[in-house]
């Protein structure tokens, strides 16, 4: 498929999990590609594995917390690709506490990294977008974004503010070319999702198949999404004749059996 063949896209959190695959997924499209994330030696060997590919494909450091470190990636991937005319707003972390053991600290990470980064990444690459009349932006929130469960308060809130953030700058970008859409998903089968089956397993000693089971039963979910099932859903939103798809809500939650 090439249906973004001469199309740029920036990824967030593009070495390991959702956005690894997502970086895969828009560069069969045809589309050039950027990778980032605090963990350089992850996107450049993501990077490198595209470009043995034969894919275009570019990779920074970047923590999406840092203002000016956003600012730097985005003058970086212009500077790499020409322009940016997708962004995937992916990089994303997760705590499970109760209410009273969560910590300010841990609070403002989990704002910062989810909502905030989401926030800074999208104003660095605004403006060109809309100058050009063409843009895609596709957050990557969580089921977490529109319900509400224990333990996960912090992310949750995040999540609420993705979605929340999504919608309001769907409207901004509505007439100007510029889409912003997210996805939802349930619990994939990523790095994090292994953390979180360990914090399981530590807590209440169950086995990793027993720990998996109570965190999908939890959520009424019956399987593990994959990560290119994500990548595939957020592909779709970037296409050209997705231009009339904006402040969607997109939720994969597994509920089709495999
Ligand atoms: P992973 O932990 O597997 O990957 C997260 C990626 O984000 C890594 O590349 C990581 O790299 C990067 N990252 C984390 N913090 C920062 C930061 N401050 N600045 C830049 N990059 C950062 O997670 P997933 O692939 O599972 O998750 C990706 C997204 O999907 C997240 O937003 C997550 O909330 C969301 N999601 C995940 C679900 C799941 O079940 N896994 C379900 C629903 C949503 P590095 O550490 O090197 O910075």
């Amino acid at each position: 498929m090439t249906a973004l063949a001469g199309y740029n896209a920036l990824i967030t959190g593009g070495g390991r999990g959702i956005g690894a695959a997502s970086a895969v997924a828009l560069a069969e499209a045809g589309a050039k590609v950027s990778v980032a994330a605090r963990n350089e030696n992850q996107v450049v060997e993501i990077a490198a594995d595209l470009r043995e590919s034969g894919y275009e494909a570019f990779a920074f450091r970047c923590d999406v917390t840092d203002p000016r470190q956003v600012r730097e990636l985005a003058l970086s991937a212009t500077e790499a690709m020409g322009r940016v005319d997708i962004l995937v707003n992916n990089a994303g972390t997760a705590t499970s506490n109760p209410l009273p053991k969560i910590t300010l600290a841990e609070w403002q990470h989990i704002l910062n990294v989810n909502a905030t980064g989401t926030f800074l990444c999208t104003q660095a690459v605004w403006e060109g977008m809309v100058e050009r009349r063409w843009g895609r932006v596709v957050n990557v929130a969580s089921i977490a974004g529109l319900d509400g469960d224990k333990y996960i308060s912090a992310y949750t809130a995040a999540k609420h503010a993705v979605v929340g953030f999504t919608r309001a700058i769907a409207a901004e970008g509505r007439a100007k070319g510029v889409t912003v859409n997210a996805v939802c998903p349930g619990y994939v089968d990523t790095p994090l999702t292994d953390e979180t089956i360990a914090r399981i397993m530590h807590l209440t000693g169950k086995s990793w198949q027993e720990s998996l089971t109570s965190m999908l039963e939890q959520v009424g979910q019956p399987r593990l999404i994959r990560a290119h099932e994500v990548a595939d859903a957020i592909v779709e939103l970037c296409l050209e004749e997705s231009s009339g798809r904006t402040g969607e809500i997109v939720v994969l939650d597994g509920s089709e059996s495999l």
